[in-house]
């Protein structure tokens, strides 16, 4: 074929002196004065409703950066309808030029946008300039490559045709509109949603999360310039409920694309089984949800290579990935080193403004989080030992001290809730109580996202292999449970923790294509 082979962004180190992080620090000074309006985009309409959100800046709470307009019913519909009317043409658009589209926005991405939408979501989203570059610059461009690529492969699945008769698979889109409602912890993410749809040849109504407003609305003016006509991903800003209960009672919702939390992925699943009735057709439900993502640790693992994967595994983008190891599980025979270990990384971890570059600790999202997290430090105060941290303040943002905390009780709320933030709890076992704690690995939490296991004695490998089989998506050997890489390790998991339609390969994007049988007989 003639399209391009896909690859690996390469990721910036922003090392002192140079050009990439200058580039860095100018666009952090420049968005950091501005302060940016976002309309609801209905095709070619934006729309001011005058009802404004205001989003600021998780580490400095007061500082406003953007100002967005919320979409109300009438808004909501019109956003629809404007992507209801592009539909057809967007359909009958060669694949070849939708692609197009996405390879030029990876290379703006990589090329001139990388340091403004880079500093759009570390002000945002409160993600050092390493978390941001990762995410908002080579994941994004990743997924737009690697989805290429497999939307070509896909094609190429096709039916035999026997002498007489020509059989083909038309890779038809969904009837309809897609509806994306996307997270706040990755940007990469929150384009994905609505842009693995579009590729396919569907059009989109996305619904961002409210506190990555600024960095989407960046996303969205790229691809414009990448080409992306009018109409094809309308834009919805607000809280939720209403541009859901608007997008839900469409006939023509064809899918949710989602990534969230479990309780909002089944209240919009509810939400659809309530209007089943309207639909022309049955809509797709994708979601990715929670995680209570594990490390597991033999007797016989490095126990400085456990330590380091709970540092960066459990507290880089302060604990906030859906990946993010939470619950640890580590044998008394290596747990006075690892604990030594961990405690002493906490201690050199700074805490404080992302843009300074030397932070590796930023805020967390919101005030909703900060509660929510606090509350889980009391408990830990209450009801187990803290280690490390256990402090938080927020004077001039959501602060929350990376905490390490050990319980006595191994089914404990906090080995099995997720807590989304810089907390991660440690069970010490016995060391003969190996195949016991793989069962607890198992079976104490409703989720199964991630999880890694850490040995040097290939049976207890092959062990933990089995018997958590069904306890993670996507499942690490010796390594860190966060950092899936769009074409290396395919993303998602099941249970509590979603559909397991495997972000950035073909599992996903099969959902987007309604494929249609043609046979012509000669
Ligand atoms: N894909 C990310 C990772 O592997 C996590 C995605 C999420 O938090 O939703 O770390």
């Amino acid at each position: 074929s003639s399209l391009p082979a896909p690859y690996n962004e390469h990721v910036d180190t922003h090392e002192p002196g140079s050009p990439a992080r200058a580039r860095l620090a100018e666009a952090l000074a420049t968005l950091s004065k501005e302060v940016a309006e976002i309309p609801v985009v209905a095709g070619p309409a934006e729309l001011r409703t005058g009802s404004i959100l205001e989003v600021t800046m998780p580490h400095r709470r007061r500082h406003v950066i953007a100002r967005a307009h919320e979409a109300g019913a009438k808004e909501t519909q019109a956003a629809i309808d404007a992507a209801l009317a592009v539909a057809p043409a967007w359909a009958e658009t060669p694949f070849e030029e939708r692609a197009a589209i996405f390879l030029r926005a990876a290379d703006l991405l990589s090329g001139p946008w990388r340091a403004r939408i880079s500093a759009a979501c570390m002000l945002g989203q409160s993600k050092t300039a390493h978390q941001s570059e990762i995410d908002a610059v080579a994941e994004m461009a990743d997924f737009f490559r690697w989805n290429v690529h497999f939307y070509a492969e896909l094609q190429k699945h096709q039916p035999v045709s026997p002498k007489g008769m020509w059989n083909r698979l038309e890779m038809r889109p969904l009837e309809g509109f897609v509806f994306a409602v996307t997270p706040f912890n990755f940007l990469a993410i929150a384009a994905n949603l609505p842009c693995a749809p579009i590729l396919g040849g569907n059009v989109c109504v996305w619904k961002p999360a409210t506190s990555s407003l600024l960095g989407c609305w960046h996303v969205l003016e790229m691809l414009r310039e990448a080409g992306l006509p009018d109409g094809v991903l309308t834009l919805v800003p607000g809280h939720g409920p209403t541009q859901s209960e608007v997008a839900l009672a469409s006939p023509h919702l064809a899918a949710i694309h989602f990534t969230g939390s479990t309780g909002t992925f089944k209240h919009l699943w509810k939400g659809v089984a309530a209007n089943l009735d309207r639909y022309r057709t049955f809509p797709r439900l994708v979601g990715e949800t929670g995680g209570k993502d594990f490390i597991v640790a033999h007797p016989s693992a490095d126990p400085i290579a456990v330590a380091t994967a709970i540092s960066r595994g459990g507290y880089e983008y302060q604990g906030q990935k859906c990946s993010a190891a939470s619950r640890i599980y580590v044998p008394r025979s290596l747990w006075p080193t690892v604990r030594d270990r961990v405690v002493s990384d906490l201690a050199s971890m700074k805490m404080g403004d992302v843009a300074d570059f030397s932070n590796f600790v930023g805020a967390v999202i919101d005030d909703r989080a900060f509660a929510r997290i606090r509350g889980y430090q009391e408990l830990a105060r209450q009801s187990a030992t803290i280690l490390a941290g256990g402090g938080a303040s927020d004077a001039e943002g959501w602060f929350v001290q990376p905490t390490l905390v050990q319980v006595e009780d191994p089914k404990h709320r906090l080995m099995s809730e997720e807590i989304f933030g810089p907390v991660v709890t440690c069970f010490v076992y016995d060391d003969a109580k190996w195949s016991d704690t793989l069962e607890l690995v198992d079976g104490t939490s409703p989720y199964a996202l991630t999880g890694a296991v850490f040995a040097r004695d290939s049976i207890a490998l092959a062990e933990a292999d089995v018997a958590l089989r069904n306890a993670a998506g996507n499942f690490y050997v010796n390594d860190k449970p966060t950092g899936a890489v769009v074409g290396q390790q395919p993303f998602g998991g099941a249970r509590a923790s979603g559909t397991n339609d495997k972000a950035g390969s073909m599992f996903n994007l099969v959902r987007w294509i309604s494929p249609r049988t043609v046979k012509e007989t000669f």
